[in-house]
């Protein structure tokens, strides 16, 4: 049987503009919070400047950084947590925060790029203690947990770039006094439209979006990290990381099939095979890099979703789709399959090379407009490694013909998955995925 290619079902694809600018107004704006939150007792002028000038925004290219921190703590907490440990909503002191995961002591999870050797977390991160510390005070708890993934230590091999600090804080009326202090000075300096008595930034004079309107060159007022230096001991927590490793290694129980095995049926193959096999001890290791790698990308792309879907409630429905095993929930937007993704070229694709550019992203939505009904669906493409800002996104209507047999096509490939006693009985992944595939030697006729 000829394997199946979705490139001449795709009927047409038009560049929907209205969409582009309504979805880039959303990526640019940041609405200014309300409330002070734990983030500005870290940055005071910061938080005032937020506050004061909500017309300023970051470039993309930094916000991108920010989604991925923010999506990385999120899947990163599901892996090793529960959904009732994670981002626990705090108020104390007049102050708001939401704790990464918080089951018996508050754990802060942070992404940042390479950490220099020989120096302590306390110089090169005090606001990481900072903000533990302050969360350590709002619940009430001596002691707190940090837990880094250097993204750039992703790149060495042999290691799992993951590190866990322990923080105690012996004096935690002392760190909530200072918490008080910095709430009224931030407040009054919000009132009397005066930052003059705001602390400058730890980051002073390093690309801020605020340098500007900031008046740190001529304000006196030195940065001060008086809660961190509150903390006892800061000490490298060699347990807890590998406890949080061990929790990432864990095997799996068998999966059930989700939408996107039907693109990439060989790979779903090996990794069902895999969950149900022990792994060796190396294999472990290298498995937990790939895993924190995984993370850090679906991280970006589940930030990227919930902006794009932020402030437009009823937009945005669930469809469970159910097929004998696979089952998934398709995500229509405005009453369209709606998919996301990132690729990584350096320039955009021209429309009509799309399907073969990314055959994976077409066959996917073919898959969720055909198993919902829906001749239509729509891709958003965000351009992350591209630099200038209107290029970075684009938003296209697809429209598909002959949606019976992408259906029929989907669920022979439900039936195959099901069945298959060798891989060689399964259609193969797109191409392209073969050079970095970990399953290349096992799989057959490539
Ligand atoms: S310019 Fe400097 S002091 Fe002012 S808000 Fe930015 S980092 Fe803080
Ligand atoms: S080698 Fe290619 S076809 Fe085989 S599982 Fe990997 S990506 Fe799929």
């Amino acid at each position: 049987m000829p394997e199946f290619n979705i490139a001449p079902y795709v009927s047409h694809i038009e560049a929907n503009r209205s969409i582009k600018d309504a979805v880039m107004e959303k990526l640019r704006s940041r609405r200014p919070p309300y409330r002070v939150t734990v983030t500005d007792l870290t940055n005071l002028k910061q938080a005032y400047f937020k506050r004061k000038h909500p017309e300023i925004t970051p470039p993309l290219e930094k916000q991108q950084l920010m989604w991925k921190g923010t999506g990385f703590h999120k899947i990163f907490g599901f892996a090793v947590s529960r959904e009732e440990y994670l981002e626990q909503f705090v108020e104390a002191e007049g102050v708001v925060g939401k704790i990464d995961i918080y089951e018996n002591v508050p754990v802060e999870v942070k992404t940042t790029s390479a950490l220099a050797r020989g120096r302590s977390l306390l110089q090169q991160r005090p606001t990481y203690i900072e903000q533990v510390g302050m969360y350590c005070a709002m619940v009430n708890v001596g002691e707190g947990e940090i837990v880094i993934y250097e993204r750039q230590g992703a790149e060495e091999s042999g290691t799992v770039p993951l590190t866990a600090y322990h923080v105690a804080f012996p004096d935690l009326e002392a760190v909530r006094e200072e918490m008080r202090h910095r709430r009224d000075l931030l407040i009054q300096a919000l009132i009397s439209d005066d930052p003059s008595n705001l602390p400058v930034c730890a980051w002073f004079g390093r690309g801020c979006d605020y340098s500007a309107v900031c008046d740190c060159s001529t304000s006196s007022v030195s940065s001060s990290h008086k809660i961190a230096e509150l903390a006892g001991k800061v000490q490298v927590d060699e347990v807890t990381r590998q406890r949080l490793l061990d929790m990432l290694g864990k095997p799996k129980p068998p999966r059930q099939l989700h939408a996107n095995d039907l693109v990439f049926p060989r790979k779903a193959y090996f990794e069902r095979r895999k969950s149900v096999e022990t792994v060796s001890e190396g294999k472990v290791a290298e498995e937990q890099g790939e895993y924190l790698r995984s993370i850090d990308e679906a991280g970006f792309i589940s930030a990227l979703k919930d902006i794009i879907r932020y402030g437009s409630p009823g937009e945005v429905e669930n469809m469970p789709v159910q097929y004998a095993s696979l089952s998934d929930l398709v995500r229509l937007r405005q009453g369209l399959p709606t998919m996301v993704r990132t690729p990584k070229f350096q320039s955009l694709v021209e429309r009509g090379r799309l399907p073969s550019a990314f055959p994976h992203y077409f066959y996917r939505l073919g898959f969720d407009c055909a198993l919902t009904d829906h001749p239509k669906g729509r891709l958003f493409l965000y351009y992350a490694n591209v630099s200038e800002e209107n290029a970075k996104m684009m938003v296209y209507d697809v429209s598909f013909r002959n949606l019976g047999d992408i259906k029929a096509e989907a669920i022979r490939r439900i039936e195959l998955l099901e069945k298959a006693t060798s891989v060689a009985q399964l259609p193969r992944c797109p191409s392209w995925m073969c050079r970095y595939c970990e399953y290349r030697d096992e799989c057959v006729e490539i």
